[in-house]
């Protein structure tokens, strides 16, 4: 089959390693764009506006001697600055986020249009409660919906992400286990070797000290390994469902029933919930506390460090437990109980300083009633034909981690296909840059050699596959025959080349100084 027409352009394999850099750092049309502060907007200002009159001596000492040291830009420069950093990145509203594990959906429009109504975006924490009735009910359907959805009794909203919820749900868990005084026995916390990080790290936070749960060749939690690690010095499972290898937890049932015969709770990390809403309900499987990340399963926004919101949905046992506020509706209306008054006696405390991400709250419902009940089982059922479809058109040339059988929302690969190529899972995912596609999850879940996790969602149509796929073959052919090169080299065409990643995470330079002898000091 020739990839070049699906795919829209031919990629030139000769060409492509010898093209000269430009002159100025500029690439077909876009400008190479230093940061605001090392242009030539100093001294000057983009607004006019009257010398004070005051000579501000009530400020005394206070008074600033330097200048304040930001630069002035006119309103198109301010504009031409900010577009063109936003041309270097991607973004959903570009092509297709195939991030697995991360859920990255579009933000539907309407969503953002409800999160700006001033009802509920105009509104300040602390006003009287009289005055904020319509958010507080909306809080409280989406309490409901929460709930219906996960077969759950409970919910806390306040959680700001979906690490914030499992210390949340560990919290309750502690609690729980305080309450009955069995906390100073129960000091381990069981977890599967191919769990996302946050869940040893939380379970570790919470004060507990973390057991590894084998992995079967099909990539599913080892029951008989769980069962031998399950006793009275146990809190808790965590366990993903579906996984993070993309698979349902076949044994669910099974390993709910153990770790309640053990007096442990069951903690399921519901990021991939969006794989089995509307057809799954965790509380029938056995769950007590459940996170739902609002930013991967019901569309809130999600990258570039946006707010999250991470609810935790809690079973009959773990609910008394439930941080404060939440929301009641009586004969006075919708009101907040918080943690000094009677019913919230057991609450193990609070998670932050008000009620939780409104905005998110906001948009989260918009698509929940926007899609309603059939909508969201539907949005499950198409996440899970999208990432099959993927793993059976990519099936034929490069490995799948574990072939036999459907995966739900994310298909799984490993490097067992590059072997003997010299190309790396990471020289791969460079390429794939080149081509004008974000890559994949790379080396997550661990267990997997070189894994590359795709996760389409339900929002990417057949086209939109249909064209992800083309140019993964066509990179793949290319490894294939032999064509190192061009992934070793590769981005050829991205603003920057391959960075040192470990060494931006490890010492990140957040501040700009200005030059020695520069007059652009603050
Ligand atoms: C994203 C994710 C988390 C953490 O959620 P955040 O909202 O990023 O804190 C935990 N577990 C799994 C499986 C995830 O995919």
């Amino acid at each position: 089959m020739s990839t070049m027409n699906t795919v829209g352009r031919p990629t030139a394999p000769n060409q492509v390693q010898t093209k000269p850099a430009t002159l100025t750092g500029g690439r077909g049309l876009l400008q190479n764009e230093a940061l605001i502060f090392e242009g030539d907007g100093w001294g000057k200002t983009g607004v006019d506006l009257p010398e004070p009159k005051t000579d501000g001596s009530d400020l005394g000492d206070l008074i600033r001697k330097d200048p304040i040291g930001l630069p002035g830009l006119s309103e198109p420069e301010t504009m031409r600055h900010y577009v063109r950093l936003s041309q270097k990145n991607h973004a959903i509203d570009l092509a297709i986020y195939p991030l697995g594990s991360c859920t990255m959906k579009h933000n539907p429009r309407l969503n953002e249009k409800m999160a700006r109504l001033p009802g509920f975006s105009d509104i300040h924490p602390l006003q009287p409660i009289s005055t904020v009735q319509g958010a507080l009910e909306l809080m409280d359907a989406l309490a409901h919906w929460l709930k219906t959805l996960t077969g759950m009794p409970a919910v806390a909203l306040s959680p700001k992400a979906g690490a914030h919820g499992e210390l949340c749900g560990l919290m309750a868990i502690r609690a729980a286990h305080e309450a009955s005084g069995q906390h100073e026995k129960r000091r381990k916390v069981l977890v599967p070797t191919s769990a996302h990080g946050t869940n040893p790290a939380t379970a570790a936070f919470v004060g507990y000290s973390v057991v590894e749960v084998a992995q079967t060749e099909d990539g599913r939690v080892d029951v008989a390994d769980l069962a031998s690690k399950l006793g009275d010095d146990v809190a808790a499972i965590m366990v993903t469902n579906p996984n993070t290898c993309g698979l349902f937890e076949r044994d669910i049932l099974e390993i709910s029933r153990l770790t309640h015969e053990a007096g442990a709770y069951f903690y399921c990390d519901g990021a991939n919930f969006n794989a089995i809403v509307g057809r799954v309900r965790p509380g029938d499987l056995g769950v007590d506390a459940m996170h739902i990340n609002l930013h991967k399963t019901f569309s809130t926004p999600h990258g570039g460090g946006g707010p999250g919101a991470g609810p935790v949905v809690l079973s009959e046992a773990l609910a008394p437990f439930a941080p404060a506020p939440w929301v009641v509706h009586d004969e006075g209306g919708y009101r907040l109980i918080e943690r000094e008054e009677e019913e919230a006696e057991q609450a193990f405390g609070r998670l932050c300083a008000f009620q939780g991400q409104m905005g998110m709250y906001t948009r989260a419902l918009s698509y929940m009633m926007s899609h309603g009940a059939d909508g969201l089982r539907q949005v499950a059922e198409d996440a899970v034909l999208n990432a099959n479809y993927i793993k059976a058109r990519l099936g034929d040339l490069m490995s799948a981690a574990f072939p036999d059988g459907p995966c739900m929302h994310e298909a799984l690969f490993d490097d067992e296909w590059l072997k003997g190529t010299d190309i790396t899972t990471l020289d791969f995912a460079k390429a794939m840059i080149d081509e004008g596609f974000h890559p994949m999850t790379m080396y997550f879940p661990l267990v997997v050699h070189g894994a590359m996790l795709i996760e389409p969602t339900e929002t990417e149509s057949k086209a939109e596959l249909d064209r992800f796929i083309e140019a993964m073959r066509a990179l793949a052919t290319a490894a294939k025959a032999g064509d190192v090169d061009r992934f070793k080299g590769a981005p050829f065409h991205a603003p920057l080349k391959r960075l040192d990643e470990t060494r931006a995470a490890r010492s990140p330079v957040l501040r700009w100084t200005a030059p020695e002898g520069s007059n652009k000091a603050a």
